[in-house]
Formats: structure tokens, C-alpha cells, sequence
């Protein structure tokens, strides 16, 4: 038995973008733009801010998104009576924008309450629109927000069903910018989601055909992308199958890559992709055996002929990325190694 659900709205392809002043979801209303300062300064985003007359623009968010950055955004959606929020960047700012559309229609004065807290997220928010400037995040179709609770020393995703967008125009022109390592990074997290929705102990038929078709792409176009970023075929397909890759995991739901991945973005303090991409061919590698041949089916799918060859793909994507490899490349020295694994 299984089901599947995706209830975002999905506009795809070079130039979406532009698609934003039509969107009913937003016709009247008054918005509130979130994205990131490096972001709001480059022209093409720039250009589509100036043509949305919003409010205000909000860029005050972190990196590993924090819960006072949600908090912080939630009081500017109150305060100014936004009545509906475009989310603009990667997946920190979506993560940070899904969190706060909930919190500003909830009593609550801190998304805590949700995350540590323990309390069930309530089932309204603002409209929502995201447009994803990285391909791999996936966030724009799922129900997970990824939140930093840096007091506390927890970082962990806050899932719900308010979470999910209303709408999410991919635009792969937008990625085109994106420097080497982001590239990278982003790509081998929407690599993590094919092979952790599948091998997720949830996995279920539609995911798995997304999971494989995401793998391929990302096999047969990373290289390309992070090569030749304005080769708009290879973005094009990255934002696919980080599309495909967010669709594959968002019911089966993440494993161990993910999991390891808190501890080390927050000792290490590696971007969340790279902290994937850091153990991905390690836990390939670990739970083939167990995956009753599913992942050998899978790397078949992807155009491999053992799980070895495709475990060394992994490899060179990170190695031409630049990706840390080891633990001495992200500075974490033996003695701490006990405090990591207890992360
Ligand atoms: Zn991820």
C-alpha cells in the first residue's frame, strides 16, 4: 500500500520567472519579497523584485537557516500586514520563508515553539511563492524546513503539511550564476534525495521512478553544469532532477546522509549539500548489502555496472567540485570525532 502527494503548483523552464505577475495567488495582495543581500543585488533578481511592488524586502537570513531568522521574518510579515510572501533563493531562504508564512498567521512568537518545542505546526500560512536560485534543495516541493536552533544546539527539518508552497516557479536561467562550489554542493544534495528517498525504508513506486530518473540526470549533467555554468542545457536538466529528486524524497523522507549532515554543517560548518555529499558514496556503499539488490537496480537505472562504479562517480563529482573529502579537509580533528558521531 502507499500513497503519493504534491500539492505545489508547479511553472518550469528558462524564463518562469516572469510568470510571477500573473499568479492569482498573488493578484492584490500585499507582498513581502524574502531573499538573500547578495541575491536582491544581482540584475535579473533585482529586475523581477522592482516588478512586484512589494512591501518590503526582507534579506536579513542566514545561511542554515536560524530560528531568529524565521522568528525575525514572521514579525516583519505582521508588522508590515504582508498578506502573501515570494520566497527568492536557495534553500536556506526558502527553508526560512515556508517556516515563517505558518509562524505569522500563528499566536506563537517563536517557530521554537514547532521545533524543539515539540508542538504540532498549525495547518494555515500566507501565500506562498518560491523561486529556487540553486538546483538541488528540493525545497520547493516538499513539506520540511531544515532550521538551526543554535541556543539549543538542534538542528533539525520541522515537517508539515503548511509547508508546502502554494507555487513554484523554477527558473534554471536564475542557477546559471551560481559559483563552482555551490554548484556542486546543491547538485550532490539533489543526488542524496534520489538515493535516500529510495533506499528509505518508506520507499514506495512513484518515488522510486523519480529517485532514478533524478540520479541519471544529475550523473549525466552535474559534471556539465559545474564545467560550463552557462550551458543552459545542463542547468536546465540540474533543476529537473532537483525537482525530481524533491518529489522522490519528500514522502519516503531522508536517512543516515541527511541525519550525519546536521552534526557536520554545525561543527564543521559545511553548507548543507556539501555536508551530504560528504558521506553519500560512503553510505551508498554501506547499504547496498542491505537493499535486498534495489540499489543495484538503481545504479543500473543511472547507467552503472556495480555499485563500486557508481560509488567512484561520487567521488569524482565531489573531487571536481572541490568538495571536502575527508574529515581532516573539513578540520575535524581525531578528538573531536567522538563528539561528531554523538551529534
Ligand atoms: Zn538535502
Amino acid at each position: 500500500m502507499w500513497k503519493y502527494k504534491m500539492p505545489v503548483e508547479v511553472d518550469f523552464g528558462y524564463g518562469s520567472r516572469q510568470h510571477i505577475t500573473n499568479l492569482p495567488e498573488l493578484a492584490g495582495r500585499r507582498l513581502l519579497v524574502a531573499t538573500d543581500e547578495r541575491l536582491a543585488e544581482t540584475p535579473m533578481i533585482a529586475e523581477l523584485i522592482e516588478s512586484l511592488s512589494a512591501v518590503e524586502v526582507f534579506t536579513d537570513i542566514e545561511p542554515n537557516p536560524t530560528v531568529e531568522s524565521v522568528d525575525a521574518l514572521a514579525d516583519r510579515l505582521r508588522s508590515t500586514k504582508a498578506e502573501a510572501l515570494v520566497a527568492i533563493g536557495g534553500g536556506s531562504v526558502l527553508d526560512c520563508a515556508k517556516a515563517a508564512a505558518v509562524l505569522a498567521l500563528d499566536s506563537a512568537d517563536s517557530i521554537r515553539h514547532f521545533h524543539s518545542g515539540g508542538a504540532a505546526l498549525p495547518s494555515t500560512r500566507l501565500p506562498l511563492v518560491v523561486i529556487p536560485t540553486t538546483a538541488g534543495t528540493g525545497s520547493e516541493v516538499t513539506p520540511f524546513a531544515v532550521l538551526d536552533d543554535r541556543a539549543q544546539g538542534i538542528k533539525a527539518p520541522l515537517g508539515g503539511n503548511a509547508l508546502y508552497p502554494s507555487v513554484a516557479l523554477i527558473d534554471p536561467q536564475l542557477t546559471e550564476s551560481l559559483p563552482l562550489s555551490v554548484t556542486a554542493a546543491s547538485g550532490l544534495d539533489a543526488l542524496s534525495h534520489c538515493m535516500e528517498g529510495y533506499w528509505s525504508i518508506n520507499h514506495q513506486p512513484l518515488c522510486d521512478l523519480m529517485a532514478i530518473e533524478g540520479a541519471r540526470i544529475v550523473f549525466e549533467n552535474l559534471e556539465r553544469a559545474m564545467l560550463e555554468p552557462s550551458d543552459s542545457e545542463a542547468r536546465s536538466k540540474m533543476s529537473y532532477a532537483a525537482l525530481l529528486g524533491g518529489m522522490a524524497f519528500q514522502l519516503p523522507k531522508n536517512a543516515m546522509v541527511h541525519a550525519c549532515s546536521f552534526p557536520l554543517s554545525q561543527q564543521a560548518h559545511l553548507s548543507h549539500g556539501a555536508a551530504c555529499a560528504f558521506t553519500l558514496e560512503f553510505a551508498l556503499r554501506l547499504n547496498a548489502p542491505a537493499t535486498g539488490g534495489r540499489m543495484e537496480r538503481f545504479a543500473a537505472g543511472c547507467g552503472f555496472e556495480t555499485i563500486d562504479d557508481m560509488a567512484a562517480a561520487i567521488r569524482h563529482l565531489k573531487q571536481v567540485g572541490g568538495l571536502p573529502i575527508t574529515l581532516r579537509d573539513v578540520g575535524i580533528k581525531e578528538d573531536e570525532v567522538d563528539a561528531l558521531i554523538a551529534g
